[in-house]
């Protein structure tokens, strides 16, 4: 099945057939991914012996760092190895280290979430970029087949953060795994379905075409050859050689503070680089491209919360009036549940819409994804209005905030993805790709500080005092996320212009 790029993106329907391949392997990357974050706290706590504080401050510093490289795994994608070996060489990292957990999580624990740092890096944001190839510039249903890849996501997300830690803490399979072995079992659960993602991939390339090769150099007379093999066996020791790198830095929280000061200013004057060797439209969309960047860290900042701060109000302050469920199983996974029933409606809203003409374009629906963000902080807030003297507030209010928080993120997560793909040039996809989750990197860490203010909760103060300091800082995050809303709205017209006639 040799298909040529054209074949490709000329499918007919809504959804290139393509996708769901890519579908499946990212539903299968996020399940290990997801499995493991949500295993951290909990494994650092209660096997490690590690405090609150400490386990907390190193779940961040790894998912700043996994974030990070993204960056570096899509500038080498661009540069070398080509989205495929890309994800190929990122997934048997992640292999890897949920191997290296499996075996010993006890002894060898930053050992093996260095090896997925690095693994992520390569991975997630090259697949990403692919599903972009499938369709042509300006297809009207790239939005929507985002969409549908970001349910897969979340299915992933979903089973993986819920099944791992099950089974760690033997709440699920007790009775088949023996106690000393539960979280090798966790671990190995992560390692086994990266197997299959990876397999998945090996059938989907057949369908790929050309999308993913490695890029060629030009020769004087203009035809094509590889690139030197040391430049791709360079990459993977470069690769390597990070992995002590990056146990060292998790470590040391503080390093991370130095790793996010640098690493953010370093990659904008990379890109203002880049940008001098475009041509002016080129570059014109490139700096709208980072106008989405900039603003998604806000999101993230204050969407991050759910891992932070969110969960401490939901410990403390939510009693289980949905169904008897567990507030914090709800703030876990409640996002991720909506998005896959949400996600593919979504998206085929945005083909209605086109339809009629009447789809916001992108920059709007960033602002929508703001607005519908501050209204879900604004009903957090407005938990304290149902709240019991002791401080307890309702699930079920809860879950409303959770569910308008997801609209918002559907309006912005999967719109930048398939933003990012269409605003960069063709030498460019991967880095402004991992640019975007760089943006992530700098939201969970934003997160991280907004958080830690809210939890400065005085000693002393009665869980009462607490629910109000937490909803009194909802609303204040609301506030913000409206005020962007808005703006985006208002400097629409000029980001339009940047994007000259993408949507
Ligand atoms: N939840 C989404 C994912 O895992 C988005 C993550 C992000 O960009 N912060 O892909």
């Amino acid at each position: 099945m040799n298909l040529t790029l054209e074949e490709i993106q000329n499918f007919k329907g809504k959804y290139p057939k393509q996708i769901w391949s890519l579908f499946f392997s990212e539903m299968w990357e996020r399940f290990c991914f997801y499995g493991m974050r949500g295993m951290l706290v909990f494994f650092m706590i209660s096997q490690l012996k590690f405090g609150d504080e400490q386990a907390n401050l190193q779940y961040g510093a790894t998912q700043a760092f996994v974030y990070a490289f993204t960056f570096v795994g899509g500038l080498f994608a661009d540069k070398i190895l080509g989205f495929r070996r890309s994800l190929f060489w990122g997934g048997i990292l992640m292999i890897i280290g949920s191997l290296i957990l499996a075996a010993n999580p006890h002894d060898y624990f930053f050992l093996g979430i260095s090896f997925t740092v690095v693994g992520t890096g390569f991975f997630k944001p090259n697949i990403s970029t692919m599903v972009g190839k499938l369709y042509k510039p300006n297809d009207t249903r790239t939005d929507a087949g985002f969409s549908l890849f970001y349910a897969g996501i979340n299915l992933g997300a979903l089973l993986g953060g819920y099944l791992c830690i099950a089974i760690g803490k033997g709440e699920m399979f007790s009775h088949l795994i023996p106690e000393s072995k539960r979280w090798n079992v966790a671990f190995g659960l992560a390692a086994i379905v990266m197997v299959v993602s990876l397999i998945n991939f090996i059938f989907t390339q057949r369908s790929l075409g050309p999308i993913g090769l490695a890029p060629q150099k030009i020769n004087k007379d203009g035809s094509f050859s590889p690139l030197e093999k040391w430049k791709e066996y360079g990459v993977y020791t470069l690769s390597l050689i990070f992995i002590p790198l990056i146990m060292i830095m998790v470590s040391v929280p503080q390093y991370t503070d130095y790793f996010m000061w640098t690493v953010g200013p370093l990659t904008l004057l990379y890109l203002f680089y880049e940008m001098t060797k475009v041509t002016a439209p080129e570059r014109k969309k490139l700096w709208a491209a980072l106008i989405f960047i900039i603003f998604s860290i806000l999101f993230w900042g204050i969407y991050e919360q759910s891992g932070g701060s969110l969960s401490i109000f939901a410990a403390n302050n939510l009693n289980k009036d949905l169904f008897g469920l567990d507030p914090n199983g709800v703030n876990n996974s409640g996002g991720a549940f909506f998005i896959i029933f949400l996600a593919p409606l979504v998206g085929l809203l945005w083909i209605w819409l086109s339809k009629k003409k009447l789809e916001p374009n992108t920059i709007n629906k960033f602002g929508l994804g703001f607005i519908f963000l501050g209204l879900g902080y604004y009903i957090l807030f407005g938990t304290k209005f149902f709240a019991n003297l002791q401080g307890i507030t309702s699930l079920n209010i809860f879950t409303i905030a959770l569910l308008v928080i997801t609209f918002g993120e559907l309006c912005l997560s999967p719109i930048g993805l398939s933003i990012m793909t269409k605003l960069s040039t063709e030498k460019l996809q991967g880095m402004m790709m991992g640019m975007w989750f760089l943006a992530s990197a700098y939201g969970q860490y934003v997160a991280g500080q907004i958080g830690a203010g809210l939890a400065k909760v005085k000693s002393g103060a009665t869980n009462h005092d607490a629910l109000i300091t937490y909803t009194d800082g909802y609303k204040q995050l609301g506030l913000y996320a409206l005020i962007a809303g808005v703006i985006l709205i208002l400097i629409s017209p000029f980001v339009k212009k940047l994007m000259q006639g993408v949507k």
